[in-house]
């Protein structure tokens, strides 16, 4: 009886192993064509001050629509493009077409807000990165100042003197660097310090905790705030979700916020709407501010 029941679980296992591959050299094989068929579009989701909840930026997300397999997540196909070594050209692609729309909304006269873009750490192993962003980034005439790009805890402190190096690099060209998905991995204070990132983004894993882990949740996300502070960073909080995590954001000083809440990630389209409502405030508020002399 034990002996079918284990036989069968790890039938059961083997199968959905089997499955797994599957896919994954499905999504292997959708990707050797998505660059080319045009499968891959950017969302971006809004970025607020904490301070006046003004417009300040977006972080770009990939997204594939593949007319069979529908949306695709990117948890499940950066992965498979990072193990493939095809994360380089779509990281590239990614770099352009945010460069494009940031032209798209100045040529229509929109603010120029920051981008962040995520890079994974088969990117960062290319010498010729910082090169290559620059290259696209002046062909597409947009300035350096206009793009950031954000790297995880976890893969910065994997070789975090070569991660320093690169970290300084990029931001002496003027690109900005967060650190992202920041509390869940193992840091190093000391060079988290040597780092010098313009941009430290907490994890939403500790936005949810100040709803759910009673006072201790809120304290741990005012101490990262402090220690961010301390350090010289602007602060993110991600996965901001609810009013009461923002009340509390807001009061313990976070430079920016982003989560559903505030907005999700949306086409670029729908984003230029909020880049519009967002002018059009901005200049209610100067027409209402009272004329001084
Ligand atoms: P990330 O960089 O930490 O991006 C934030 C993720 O959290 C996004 O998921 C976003 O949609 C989601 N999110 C934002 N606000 C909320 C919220 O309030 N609640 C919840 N539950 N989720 C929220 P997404 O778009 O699925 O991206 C997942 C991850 O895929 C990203 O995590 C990033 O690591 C990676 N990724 C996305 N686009 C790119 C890209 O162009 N290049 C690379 N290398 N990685 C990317
Ligand atoms: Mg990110
Ligand atoms: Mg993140
Ligand atoms: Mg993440």
């Amino acid at each position: 009886e034990a002996k079918r029941g284990g036989r069968s679980t790890y039938r059961f296992f083997e199968t959905s192993m089997n499955e797994a591959a599957t896919r994954a050299l499905q999504i292997q094989r959708v990707l050797h064509e998505a660059l080319k068929v045009g499968y891959f579009s950017l969302y971006f989701q809004p970025k607020f001050r904490g301070s006046n909840s003004e417009l300040v930026g977006a972080e770009a997300l990939l997204r594939l629509r593949h007319p069979e397999f529908g949306l695709l997540s990117p948890m499940e196909f950066i992965p498979i493009a990072e193990r493939s070594g095809q994360i380089i050209p779509i990281g590239y692609w990614v770099v352009r077409e945010t460069c494009q729309q940031l032209r798209r909304w100045k040529e229509d006269g929109l603010p120029a807000i920051k981008v962040a873009i995520n890079l994974s750490p088969r990117q960062l192993e290319q010498p010729d990165l910082i090169t290559m962003m620059l290259d696209i980034v002046q062909s597409e005439q947009i300035p350096c100042e206009q793009i950031m790009f954000e790297i995880t805890e976890t893969v910065a402190m994997q070789d975090a003197p070569k991660t320093t190096d690169m970290i300084h690099k990029f931001q002496e060209n003027n690109f900005e660097i967060a650190i992202d998905d920041f509390g869940t991995g193992y840091s190093s204070l000391a060079y988290l310090q040597r780092f010098r990132a313009k941009q430290l983004k907490i994890d939403r894993f500790f936005t949810s905790g100040m709803d759910e882990c009673g006072p201790e949740g809120s304290a741990i996300v005012s101490a990262i705030i402090k220690l961010a502070h301390t350090l010289g960073m602007d602060v993110v909080a991600e996965g901001v979700e609810t009013d009461s995590q923002l009340t509390k954001l807001k009061s313990m000083m976070c430079d920016e916020v982003q989560g559903f809440l505030l907005g999700k990630p949306v086409t670029a389209d729908e984003f230029s709407k909020l880049l519009h409502q967002h002018t059009c405030n901005d200049l209610h508020l100067k027409l209402d501010q009272p004329a001084f002399n």
